[in-house]
């Protein structure tokens, strides 16, 4: 199954099945970015890039309340009073 992530660096959308993998370590899998060519991995605290969510997935904070959803590929905040 695809995993469509949103880049860090440039705002595009690629597939990661399409990364050109540089390189393994013990804690990181290193890769080539395919939409503009910048090494990025995987550790999440790095934020290289972001996992797009289906429509309708719900956005929650820390406290788990619901502020909002994504919708087109994009976090959508509607915070609720
Ligand atoms: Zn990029």
């Amino acid at each position: 199954m695809a995993t469509i992530v949103r880049c860090s660096f440039c705002g595009k959308t690629y597939d990661m099945k399409d990364i050109k993998i540089t390189a393994h370590h013990a804690d990181a899998t290193v890769f080539r970015t395919p939409c503009c060519n910048r090494e990025a991995d995987d550790r999440r605290w790095k934020h290289d890039y972001e996992i797009i969510e289906p429509d309708g997935t719900l956005i929650k904070n820390a406290d788990g309340k619901v502020v909002g959803r994504w919708m087109g590929g994009r976090k959508v905040i509607s915070i609720q009073p």
